[in-house]
């Protein structure tokens, strides 16, 4: 099945240093890892360890209370402290540092793998719970809660493989390189939820994965339907993916179960039937290493709570002071300003940009009305109507505007030729609706 979408820009993609690299192991194992207390978007998980400790791989080190997702020590070791550390979402925050013995002992206590036709979905939630699986693909939901509203609701799973951040290859080699295991996994846990269909949906610049997916659905005939659409920026945000694999429009402010789907990435599946078949926490992760300033560019198995440094000492470090280090592609990535903060379980890629890559910000100049954000705009917002409305201090017009809308994708601000930070001003745009005051 090959599909479009409409809206989105077509950003160079940069991904051809990695595509071709398969996902390796850490070169320089990190001294210790840095576990943050916030690692899902629903509140910060407690500690259920103490300075000296020792520690195993897959151990639980912090319990998920309420929404929270638990978290597991990613190395063996001791429990050097709990304290403030960088966190890669800004600022500081109370994180497990775990001093590594570079033995890599497994813990004992390990659930038993299960067998994929005897899943329920009271085993499968269960699991990704003990698992502490949040989101892989940057929302850092908590999937057991997503699961658990999805069950009986949601007909459709899509499985999001789209991976369109330019740089990001992570996913891809993931893919290509564990598509059987992604396939039993998206099977099991469609069959769990009560999902009619399952769909994996990937662009059209990873045929070779592609291709190994189709090669093994023929093996195993075909529970899972493979979607391969038009490569196009922001594909891979999850009301995007609905509407191109289901034609379904999820309304203004609704979510995917709104229209009966449920979107999980392709990591997250991952990460779940690891939990189901091999009893295995999420402790490590694919990262993508790259940008210009990256001396060898590669994807890399890293044990969560890695320093970002360690990453790049094992990419061949720096070749030259880079302009923008960021976690997470260009267009949604966020800034780092700490090498010392680590590797959390939303983080697919370390990308460090030099001045050329990072398109040099001219002088914002006038709004010429080209049109281009708003034909750009995935969720048909008018983003030169918003700056415009906040330049003249027209707040009223701001609530028909829809600025809560906005994904920030960024794709208004990366084709105006002006140069006005367009996703700034509709940010800006909505926390003023937010704060209320306007009617
Ligand atoms: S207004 Fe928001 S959703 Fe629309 S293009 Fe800009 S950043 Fe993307
Ligand atoms: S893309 Fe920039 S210049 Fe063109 S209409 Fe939008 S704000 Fe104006």
């Amino acid at each position: 099945m090959r599909r479009s979408f409409f809206g989105g820009v077509n950003p160079a993609p940069y991904k051809e240093s990695t595509r071709r690299k398969p996902i390796a192991r850490l070169e320089y194992a990190p001294e210790q890892v840095v576990l943050p207390l916030a690692m899902s978007s629903e509140g910060d998980s407690v500690p259920a360890v103490k300075p000296g400790d020792r520690v195993a791989v897959g151990q639980p080190v912090a319990a998920g209370v309420d929404l929270a997702v638990s978290t597991h020590a990613s190395i063996s070791g001791r429990v050097l402290a709990i304290e403030e550390r960088p966190h890669p979402w800004g600022g500081r925050s109370a994180a497990i540092v775990i001093e590594n013995d570079g033995q890599d002992t497994p813990w004992d206590g390990r659930p038993q793998p299960l067998d994929s036709t005897r899943v329920t979905l009271d085993l499968l939630l269960a699991r990704v719970r003990e698992a502490g699986i949040a989101g892989m693909g940057g929302a850092a939901y908590p999937t057991a809660e997503k699961l658990r509203r999805a069950a009986g609701k949601a007909d459709t799973l899509i499985i999001n493989a789209a991976e369109c951040e330019p740089y990001v290859t992570a996913d891809h080699r993931l893919l290509l390189e564990r598509s059987d295991k992604i396939l039993l996994g998206a099977q099991t846990i469609a069959r769990a939820i009560g999902a009619q269909r399952a769909v994996l949906v990937t662009e059209g610049d990873k045929l070779n994965a592609a291709e190994a997916v189709e090669r093994r659905l023929r093996k195993r005939s075909g529970k899972v339907e493979l979607c391969t659409v038009r490569t196009r920026y922001p594909l891979g945000a999850e009301k995007q993916i609905i509407q191109t694999v289901t034609g379904r429009e999820v309304p203004p402010g609704g979510a995917p179960l709104d229209v009966k789907c449920v979107v999980l990435n392709l990591a997250t599946v991952f990460a779940i039937q690891d939990a189901l078949f091999r009893g295995r926490a999420l402790t490590h992760r694919a990262v993508t290493v790259t940008g210009g300033a990256v001396a060898r560019p590669r994807n890399l198995w890293v044990p969560i709570g890695t320093p970002l440094s360690c990453l790049l000492q094992s990419a061949g470090g720096l070749r030259e002071t880079p302009c923008l280090v960021l976690t997470g592609g260009p267009m949604m990535g966020t800034p780092q300003h700490n090498l010392e903060a680590p590797v959390i379980k939303s983080t697919n890629a370390l990308v460090c940009l030099t001045a050329l890559e990072r398109r040099q910000q001219s002088q914002e100049t006038v709004c010429i009305r080209c049109g281009k954000c708003v034909t750009s705009c995935p969720m048909h917002l008018a983003p030169s109507f918003i700056s415009r409305a906040l330049r003249l201090n027209e707040l009223h017009r701001l609530p028909k505007l829809h600025p809560q809308d906005c994904i920030e994708c960024g794709c208004c601000s990366y084709i105006c030729p002006a140069r006005i930070p367009l996703l700034e001003r509709v940010r800006q745009a909505r926390e003023l609706l937010e704060k209320g005051g306007l009617d």
